[in-house]
């Protein structure tokens, strides 16, 4: 069962716990964006890092990094979330031009999405996050003076509680498709928060509705305890992703909507940097390898 009490860890920003893993990714967004091979553009993303006290002195471009696209973290770990980014871009307006006008973004975190892509008239994007991390981003967005190119619905919610009324009052319509996102979130969710949230998804989508989610299947995810992407994560920037997932055995999420009758593809990203020609390959000791991109579709 998922509580509907107040969360009893402490809450907190971007300046640390798990909100901080969403100033790692504007990193790695604004070093992607100034490679001349980029896959993602995100000029917001260094704006983040620039405005946040956690992460001074993060670099913005991979020519600022020790050791350059050599370093495990602002190299190939930051590629990874590039190649993540745009992966995910394509999917959500695949969406959106065959004529989903309602995208959630769970976990949104800094995603600038409403502001850098080119969406259809008429779509509405609801930001869920926890209310620290939306008021930084906010704080951030208002300084810049930009506009969105959809309606934007940033929505404070902690996604242990019972959220789909939340959304239900912001004004999102679970009679019309609908196209989700859960993007770098999952991991960091206790097993039972999974489990609701993709039954409070599947309950909310109509027919021709989407998700999409990234998962890790390892059974034990501190057999890569000393792979060269989480030590250096912990050593150059502080944070210890391993100290900051559950450690609590996956539900099979993927199978969970294939019950339900979605139809579901489960992906390697080592895959699509295959297909783009750019990204991750596969490593000894790879933090990486259990990582899946999952894609959903509600016929
Ligand atoms: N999806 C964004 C992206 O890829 O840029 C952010 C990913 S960041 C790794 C994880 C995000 O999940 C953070 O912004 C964090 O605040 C959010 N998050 C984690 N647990 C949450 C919870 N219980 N409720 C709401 N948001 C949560």
């Amino acid at each position: 069962m998922v509580s509907t009490a107040p969360p009893s860890t402490p809450v907190d920003g971007v300046d640390g716990g798990v909100g901080v893993t969403a100033l790692l990714v504007a990193a790695a967004r604004a070093i992607e964006t100034h490679r001349d091979d980029s896959l993602a553009q995100d000029v917001y993303a260094e704006h983040f890092v620039r405005a946040a006290p956690a992460s001074a002195g993060w670099p913005l471009r991979v020519e600022d990094a020790p050791d350059e696209d050599r370093n495990p973290l602002w190299g190939r770990f930051a590629r990874y979330f590039g190649l993540r980014t745009r992966v995910l871009d394509d999917f959500l307006l695949r969406a959106a031009h065959t004529g989903v006008r309602q995208v959630v973004l769970l976990g949104a975190g800094l995603d600038a999405r409403a502001f850098r892509l080119h969406w259809p008239a008429g779509c509405v994007i609801f930001e869920v996050d926890r209310a620290e991390v939306l008021a930084f981003k906010h704080r951030v967005l208002t300084g810049l003076s930009v506009t969105a190119k959809a309606a934007r619905v940033p929505l404070s919610i902690d996604l242990r509680a019972d959220w789909g009324p939340s959304l239900a009052d912001a004004g999102f319509d679970p009679a019309v498709p609908s196209v989700w996102l859960a993007e770098g979130l999952l991991f960091y969710l206790p097993s039972a928060v999974e489990t609701h949230l993709i039954d409070t998804v599947d309950r909310l989508s109509c027919a021709g509705s989407a998700l999409a989610f990234e998962a890790k299947l390892e059974k034990d995810l501190l057999e890569y305890r000393d792979s060269p992407l989480y030590l250096s994560t912990k050593h150059q920037i502080g944070i210890d992703l391993l100290h900051l997932f559950s450690k609590e055995p996956r539900p099979d999420s993927a199978g969970d909507l294939a019950g339900k009758g979605w139809s579901t593809s489960v992906h390697t990203p080592f895959e699509f940097t295959r297909r783009h020609g750019r990204g991750p390959l596969p490593e000894p000791n790879d933090a990486l390898e259990g990582n899946r991109w999952v894609f959903a579709n509600k016929p």
